[in-house]
């Protein structure tokens, strides 16, 4: 049971999700020489040994917060909350190699629906060649809740962080951004018409690959191996998770830098431009404050632009620039605004 000693209480969304993190494991230190790197990457690193760094990770998903199961079937989230993991193994340059998956289930689920949700990890687990070793199953008294720990193996020295992005580097993304944003707009909006009228056959052939990004992502494991064919170690990385100016400003905050965005440069898809079109939203403010695209987002020195130029995986899409320059985007009308993070956050409020 909780007891004030102040008789004051904070509400959580007063610190929003990375406060609150930033807030309760201020006063961990880390203590083991095994331990290079603890609190505030996509992954932890240890060590134990001369030749090679192990990274891990944990997310933790929660039905009614990051997934709704009207149209998430359970095959997929399966293989979603395997993916966005691999995703944070990959955003520190390591190769994924196992996971562990814990689950809390209420009865509502019967066996053949939990069959279902570890098909689709079984399914991820086989397409990244990564074994499943472990796990807890308990009860849930009101949903279901999966976390999933990732565990990498990188060559020693070979890690890439969040904080060691320096002025005058080059910022690039892989793939392209917004699309799974768009996707949940799409089946948000089919699963009302479905409320309405059950008979409805909803046309999606228009959104196949919004659809996708939402419902069945990958996470980028070819990036890491491309930048290694390519001779090019990334100064920093980060996984796009909660929206690309909420990465961006995660990586200058910790790298201690501005930033200057392109607009024009940012990478969509055709499918994403048209269906901003019909929902009359802003591309921009989409590839932005979207998330779930699960891209690489990096930063590499300016002197390996020729190795990375016009790779059809890779956009430039911006340079690192002095602290005290900002963070900022220009946009195509040439303007410059300051670029705000409005990137998913799970704990802030709904007004
Ligand atoms: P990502 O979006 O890449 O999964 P998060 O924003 O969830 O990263 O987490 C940022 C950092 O904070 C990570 O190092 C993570 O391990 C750590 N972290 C998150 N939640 C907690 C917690 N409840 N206790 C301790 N560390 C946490
Ligand atoms: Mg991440």
């Amino acid at each position: 049971m909780f007891e004030n000693k102040n008789n004051s209480t904070t509400n959580i969304s007063e610190l929003g999700e990375f406060g609150l993190i930033e807030h309760l494991t201020k006063n961990f230190k880390i203590t083991q020489k095994s331990t290079i790197k603890g609190i505030g990457d996509d992954a932890a690193v240890i060590s134990n040994d001369s030749l090679t760094e192990i990274v891990i990770t944990t997310d933790l998903l929660v039905e009614g917060v990051h997934f709704d199961l009207s149209y998430m079937p359970l095959k997929h989230l399966g293989y979603k909350a395997v993916i966005v993991n691999l995703s944070d193994v990959f955003a520190m340059n390591a190769n994924a190699e196992q996971i562990t998956v814990s689950i809390g289930v209420s009865n509502r689920f019967p066996v053949e629906a939990l069959e279902e949700l570890y098909e689709g990890i079984h399914t991820a687990a086989k397409l990244y060649k990564i074994d499943v070793i472990g796990g807890d199953t308990t009860s849930s008294k009101t949903g279901l809740v999966i976390s999933i720990t990732a565990i990498g193996r990188v060559a020693k020295g070979e890690a890439v962080y969040r904080n060691t992005a320096k002025e005058n580097d080059l910022l690039v993304v892989s793939g392209d951004l917004g699309a799974a944003y768009l996707g949940l707009q799409v089946l948000e909006r089919e699963k009302k018409v479905f409320e309405v009228n059950p008979q409805s056959q909803p046309d999606l052939g228009n959104y196949t690959y919004l659809i996708e990004r939402q419902l069945k992502p990958e996470a980028r494991q070819d990036i890491p191996k491309l930048l290694k064919d390519l001779e090019v170690k990334p100064t920093s990385m980060i996984d796009v998770s909660d929206g690309l100016s909420s990465e961006i400003l995660h990586l200058c905050k910790q790298s201690k830098v501005g930033c200057t965005l392109y607009e024009d440069k940012i990478p969509l898809d055709q499918q994403v431009i048209s269906a901003c079109e019909e929902f009359k939203m802003d591309s921009t403010t989409i590839a932005l404050s979207g998330g779930e695209d699960y891209e690489l987002l990096f930063t590499v020195k300016m002197e390996d632009f020729p190795k990375i130029k016009g790779n059809p995986n890779l956009s430039v899409i911006g340079h690192v620039t002095h602290e005290k320059e900002g963070v900022h985007l220009i946009t195509r009308g040439d303007e410059k605004i300051p670029l705000i993070a409005r990137g998913w956050n799970s704990l802030e409020s709904e007004n």
